[in-house]
């Protein structure tokens, strides 16, 4: 099967939001049920079949990204969504491969946007605030090119062509350092932010798990094998772990401790009870044929529930999917 048959084999909605602009400018869309859609499932090594890590949570009226490495927004496009549909972004960790997409986020968005739609609500551990800054400000990386569009006439004329009112302001993301322990509320939703074993103190390494009144999603981040990951997991419908490597293969103890293997995670997704455990920012080297059967299998010689070997541009609901326990990849 083609990548793009299997897509849409999957019953994932291709059609692009139907969001109308009222009155006042704010986008409404359509309220939607939870769902997720993994935009990468790779590394950071480069790869043409597996972005690096992005998810897009559709909740009501939030499309909600988790992570946007590089890549992660050409999924979403092609996913059927729009840029500046994206209301929220939230960052596990400021590892490259994790984020090079805010700064494509954040520009196309304010630039199709045209000051009609609200600034982008950004969680994230520090410095995401810096970054932030460092990026968008006015001595920021892409001080001179928002200068220019600002100001510049013909860049002016777009932007009324486009629904804009003069004069046009800077982007100017929201944004929120988070640790975990925090909790943010939502229309019709819960994050709460977990703690992810990786690249401390380097790094502050978080993990999200979202609750509705349809069900619950866990994402790792990137993480070992962790008892607060088997905590903030618990009970939930999806737990999205990431699974880098086959277990025995690692190099150090460290690195253990840092990226999660199959084998520790079979254990971590039986101790939190979950349902359905999706793998991801899976290596090339595992992702071979006979390997991942394997991996799956020894998966399930543990843990119950289901197991997903996950996709760029699979959509699951809590409520299950028509996935089988391994869709493999033909195309
Ligand atoms: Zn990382």
């Amino acid at each position: 099967m083609k990548r793009r048959d299997f897509i849409a084999a999957l019953g994932a909605s291709s059609a692009v939001s139907s969001a109308a602009i009222d009155q006042e400018g704010a986008a409404k869309p359509p309220a939607r049920p939870l769902s997720v859609t993994l935009l990468g499932t790779g590394t950071p090594a480069p790869s043409l079949e597996r972005q690096s890590s992005g998810y897009l949570i559709e909740v009501g009226g939030d499309l909600i990204v988790w992570d946007h490495g590089p890549g992660a927004h050409q999924r979403l496009l092609e996913s059927g969504h729009r840029t500046i549909d994206v209301t929220h972004a939230f960052f596990t960790h400021l590892h490259y491969d994790h984020c090079m997409d805010y700064g494509r986020l954040v520009l196309q968005r304010w630039d199709q946007g045209a000051g009609r739609i609200a600034d982008l609500n950004v969680y994230g551990p520090p410095p995401i605030a810096r970054m932030t800054e460092q990026l968008f400000g006015a001595d920021g990386i892409y001080g001179p090119d928002i200068r220019a569009r600002v100001e510049h006439r013909s860049s002016l004329d777009v932007f009324e062509a486009r629904g804009g009112t003069l004069p046009r302001r800077r982007p100017a993301p929201r944004v929120t350092e988070i640790h975990a322990g925090t909790v943010i509320d939502g229309a019709g939703w819960k994050i709460t932010v977990g703690h992810a074993q990786h690249v401390q103190p380097y790094l502050e390494c978080l993990a999200f798990r979202i609750d509705t009144k349809e069900g619950s999603i866990c994402y790792t981040g990137d993480s070992g094998p962790s008892d607060s990951i088997v905590e903030l997991a618990r009970g939930c419908d999806l737990l999205i772990h990431m699974n880098h490597y086959f277990s025995g293969t690692e190099p150090s103890p460290a690195y253990r401790a840092a990226c999660s293997n199959h084998r520790d995670n079979a254990v971590i997704a039986k101790r939190a009870g979950v349902k359905t455990l999706v793998l991801t920012h899976l290596l090339a080297q595992i992702d071979q044929p006979a390997i991942r059967e394997q991996i799956v299998h020894e998966i399930q010689n543990v843990f119950e529930g289901k197991v997903i070997w996950g996709e760029d541009l699979m959509k699951l609901t809590p409520a299950g999917s028509r996935m089988t326990n391994i869709e493999t990849r033909q195309g």
